[in-house]
């Protein structure tokens, strides 16, 4: 096994609602009717079984929680917690003997707000958009949100809150009140409300939300005068219950999903629909009963305690597990905290006239401008994305590409259709990106909930971007930006070959594109399991959900029977850039018997399957695939990325296979070609072990005369494909023992073909073998051992270049790299025996070869003494695997085994293997560039390590102002486009981008 050929230094690439101006008829309610407005005592809820600060709560009682911890919390620990703002708010205050209370609320609604856009870190995403659409005067359900400052704060004062917050929270309530006309608490009138999280990230699913928040036995009775509608109002009492309990109260939604499956059994009935107003209210006394029963105590009545409840709900589920295995795969850091926005419910569920939904401005799998969306009539928003009905589309246009027989929006509500086609352009051209919208329609009345940038697949990304460009809305620059480089790897992965024969077993929605191959799991634990034992696999569910994340992380693919194109499953999957293919109906899963059956066709846990997220086609085992095709749209992108950046984009490659690949993605030259990987195959092993386990120099030489055609010949064919392009061959590098025998076989083999016996072979070996071999006779150490060895890899190089350069026409430039080397005097004997071939070759030949010799810089040592070094080299490559094992002192190869504790503690904030350490690997580099190029000012500066591929580590070397990146081919355009990137933000693209 080749040493540090691990797969680290080998990673080729490798919903709403409030109720509008009246649910309630204005101002309707006379006094004494009114449930006393309990004072907003604030009451912290039972703990949540699965929040980790669960236990913390528990041992906050509710006053101390609330009322109390104001005179605790001391304005220095406010002001320490609080984000700047709120400390500036503080310390500006005038007057001193009552300093101004930091803001901690912000209200909108009516056609104005207190927040906007360009607020989002304090208002979280869904919090600065709302205030953004009322400021456009967007019909938005007025509300308020609460920062994600007091997140911070909650967290850094032992979830306490500050004594300021409970007046901001009364104040922007009776706001709200004014504003639909209804009173929070109100029997005849109620004013109930939506409890969501925000983050400043988009974490879909991640945290917790509550609906229909106000309910209780008395406002339900109002809620039903005024709705006219006793069945709607008991359906929305019984939902708020369920779902309160289970975020808030900690007792499962099971509980309560099985008492309303008991009670169907029990009428006969089959659906919810099928059940009246009576159903509902006994229901609803069953679920009380329940929660008494779980949590010996009464299902909180009182309005206030419920709002304080689900707020301190939400801010404890910015903690909880599925949130942080979220934050830790998108790199969100904790210290962000959620927003938690309370606003007004508006209703989908109120009729034939009312419904839910959620679009997109333009299609967010291809990027197709074209209107995209799905509703559900009489539902509530969480149904559409849950995927538990199958919604209808939008548009007609959409209806009829997919062949549904259900009406479109389109033609169901023509009125309000037209209205949402106004905003849903108007909220695009005025955020300039595509929008994912979620709107409620309340009897006929349009109400918008969420706009936000639409999660999108890397090829619906680069055509809206192109398409925006060109629509004049955004420039070249912004395009390249928008997209994050790693993205493209959806794009350059492989995609069955439409020539091979496929079974197809069954077809679902063209969710996230992609294919995956790899056995059937129907458990995301499992999977996670499974995928850490290297397997590929396919995790397969009936629909995903938020438990499911690590498990849909580690697959390679995800497949749903149920569920949208905007489910669950769909946007997850996208996000990570894993094919899926979702609401595949005709799948049926038997998670008991863990198998799925298609028809007569069964398929069992542990058999393979492909998944192609372009088509939605499930197929059954392995599907040979095909090259992307670098054309299009993405062709387009490519290209401005290549008139903006600075950077030169190379590849690490020494197969011709690879080399070609690696033009096709654009790759303009070899930065760095590892010898050492033509020697292993299998051709060339036996000669390779001669040369190795040869006792003196003549013996080594005879095997290295075996070699040398061999080699010639490698790069015979590099120097063809790269067509005078440069390419940068690295001489033998690793520890020779790794070429050695391992089997009997292998060494009988050397024995018959050197004449030596098994055992002066096997001597050989132990004297060979090294308790520390990436710190021991590898890289230039072996050319000054056994410098005949650098002499045949010149001579093949030099002769090669030659022959090229006549078959051609065209010189051939060679770069010679050096690696290992950690003094002058090391480079110098390395170059004078390349320089001897040269020489030698040039006479034999009676062609001169221009060429370079440099080294790479991979030691501490070489960094430092690159002053020294440059006036001998003519270029440096940065080989930053081992520069970052040598500077860190942690092994490339064995470092997995407690890296994840490093980064989950923040002692790293990513894999420095994966991602440079610009703190200490990158002071190295800026040592050895500064030190290099003052004495060798032309010094030409390249990075071959892996971090040549990593977007972030590109930006640093376009920072420190090196001349290329070199990577796998798969992540060249990922190089390019990072490259164009790095030149945007340093400021040295080109000024009409
Ligand atoms: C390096 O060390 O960064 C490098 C490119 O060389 P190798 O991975 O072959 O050791
Ligand atoms: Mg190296």
């Amino acid at each position: 096994m080749a040493k540090k050929v691990t797969a680290k230094t080998r990673a080729k690439p490798a919903a709403k609602k409030p109720a509008p101006k009246k649910v309630s008829a204005v101002g309707s309610a006379p006094a004494a009717k009114k449930v006393a407005k309990a004072k907003l005592a604030i009451k912290k809820p039972a703990p949540r079984k699965s929040a980790p600060q669960a236990k913390a709560v528990v041992k906050k009682p509710a006053a101390k929680a609330a009322g109390k911890p104001v005179a605790k919390a001391s304005a220095k620990s406010i002001a320490k917690a609080a984000p700047k703002g709120a400390a500036k708010a503080h310390s500006t205050a005038k007057a001193p003997a009552k300093p101004r209370q930091p803001r901690w609320v912000y209200s909108f609604g009516d056609g104005k707000a207190e927040g906007s856009a360009g607020m989002r870190n304090l208002l979280g995403g869904k919090g600065a958009n709302l205030a953004e659409m009322s400021n456009l005067g967007l019909p938005v359900p007025p509300g308020f949100t609460i920062s994600t400052d007091l997140c911070t704060y909650y967290y850094a004062n032992s979830q306490t809150y500050p004594s300021s917050l409970k007046e901001q929270v009364e104040r922007a309530l009776e706001k709200v009140e004014a504003s639909v006309g209804a009173e929070f608490g109100d029997s005849d009138n109620p004013l109930l409300v939506s409890v969501r999280s925000g983050a400043r990230a988009s974490m879909p699913g991640m945290m917790d939300t509550v609906l229909n928040l106000g309910l209780n036995d008395m406002t339900v009775e109002g809620l039903a005068k005024q709705s006219g509608d006793a069945r709607f109002a008991y359906d929305s009492y019984r939902r708020f219950i369920q779902m309160y309990s289970d975020v808030v109260l900690g007792v499962d939604h099971d509980h309560f999903e099985e008492l309303l499956e008991i009670h169907k059994e029990d009428r006969g009935v089959h659906l919810d629909t099928d059940l009246d107003a009576s159903d509902w209210k006994s229901l609803v006394t069953a679920f009380k009963a329940k929660v008494q029963e779980k949590l010996g105590r009464p299902f909180p009545q009182d309005p206030n305690e419920q709002l304080w409840g689900a707020i301190a709900a939400v801010f404890g589920s910015w903690m909880n597990d599925r949130a942080i295995t979220y934050r830790t795969i998108h790199g969100i850091p904790a210290d962000w905290g959620t927003a938690v926005n309370v606003q007004a419910m508006v209703f989908g569920n109120m009729g034939d006239t009312s419904a839910t939904g959620v679009a997109f401005t333009r299609n967010p799998s291809t990027g197709e401008k074209l209107f995209y969306g799905e509703y559900l009539v009489n539902a509530q928003g969480e149904d559409v994305v849950a995927g538990i009905r199958t919604p209808q589309h939008i548009t007609i246009a959409e209806k009829k590409q997919t062949g549904s027989k259900l009406p479109a929006m389109e033609e169901s509500m023509p009125k309000t259709f037209a209205e949402l086609t106004r905003i849903y352009k108007r909220l695009e051209a005025h955020y300039r990106d595509m929008q994912d919208i979620e709107f409620t329609v309340q009897r006929g009345k349009l109400w918008m909930l969420q706009t936000r940038s639409g999660k999108r697949t890397a090829k619906a990304a680069i055509r809206i971007a192109v398409d925006m460009v060109r629509e004049g809305l955004i420039k070249k620059a912004e395009a390249i930006s928008r997209i994050e480089p790693s993205s493209l790897d959806q794009l350059l992965h492989p995609t069955p070959d439409p020539k091979a024969s496929k079974t197809v077993i069954a077809r679902g929605l063209a969710a996230s594109p992609g294919a995956a191959s790899g056995k059937v799991v129907f458990d995301a634990s499992e999977a996670q399991a499974d995928a850490a034992r290297g397997e590929a696999v396919i995790l397969v569910r009936i629909e995903t959900s938020p438990e499911d994340i690590h498990g849909m992380h580690a697959a390679k693919g995800i497949l749903t029977a149920r569920g949208g194109t905007t489910s669950h499953a769909a946007v997850v999957a996208r996000g990570m850039g894993r094919p899926c293919v979702s609401g595949a109906g005709a799948l049926r899963i038997d998670y008991r018997a863990q198998q799925m059956s298609i028809g007569s066709q069964i398929v069992r846990k542990g058999d393979i399957i492909t998944i192609d997220g372009s088509t939605g086609e499930v197929i059954l085992g392995t599907v040979p695939t095909i090259e992307p095709e670098m054309s299009g749209e993405f062709g387009t992108l490519m290209q401005w990325a290549d008139e903006i950046r600075r950077l030169k984009v190379r590849t690490n490659a020494e197969t011709p296979l690879d080399a070609e690949t690696a033009r096709k993605f654009g790759a303009e030259g070899i930065g760095l070609c590892r010898t050492e990987h033509m020697f292993f195959e299998a051709s060339r092993i036996a000669a390779v072990r001669e040369m190795i386990l040869a006792s003196d120099k003549a013996g080594r030489e005879k095997a290295l005369a075996k070699i040398l055609p061999m080699q010639r010949q490698d790069f015979v064919e590099l120097f063809r494909i790269m067509a005078g392009l440069p390419v940068t061959i690295r001489f033998l590098d690793p520890p020779l023992h790794e070429f050695l025998p391992k089997t009997e076989a292998d060494f009988q083999a050397v024995a018959q073909a050197t004449g030596v016996d098994v055992a002066t072979l096997r001597h050989r070996e132990r004297q060979l073998e090294e308790s520390n071999p990436m710190l021991g006779h590898r890289g230039c150490r072996l050319g000054i051992t056994f410098p005949e060895i650098y002499a045949m890899q010149a001579r093949a190089v030099f002769e090669a270049a030659t022959a090229v350069a006549r078959e051609t026409g065209k010189p051939v430039t060679p770069e010679i790299m050096i690696p290992l080397v950690a003094t002058r005097r090391e480079f110098d004997l390395m170059k004078a025996v390349v320089d001897e071939t040269a020489k030698a070759v040039a006479a034999e030949t009676n062609k001169k070869v221009a060429y370079l010799v440099g080294t790479m810089i991979e030691l501490p040592r070489a960094a430092l003494r690159a002053g020294d070094i440059a006036q001998a080299a003519e270029f440096f490559s940065f080989g930053t695997n081992d520069l970052t094992q040598t500077t860190l002192g942690i092994s490339r190869d064995d470092a997995a085994s407690f890296l994840d504790h490093y980064v989950a503690q923040g002692i790293f904030a990513t894999d420095p293997f994966a991602s440079l350490d610009r703190e200490g690997v990158g002071e190295l580099m800026q040592i050895a560039k500064e030190r290099g190029r003052k004495v060798r000012p032309s010094l030409k500066l390249g990075i071959c390590g892996e971090h040549g591929g990593d977007p972030a580590s590109v930006s640093f070397c376009e920072e420190i102002g090196l001349d290329y990146v070199s990577c796998s081919p798969y992540r060249v355009p990922i190089a390019r486009l990072a490259a164009a990137q790095a030149a945007i933000s340093t400021k040295r693209a080109p000024s009409e981008a």
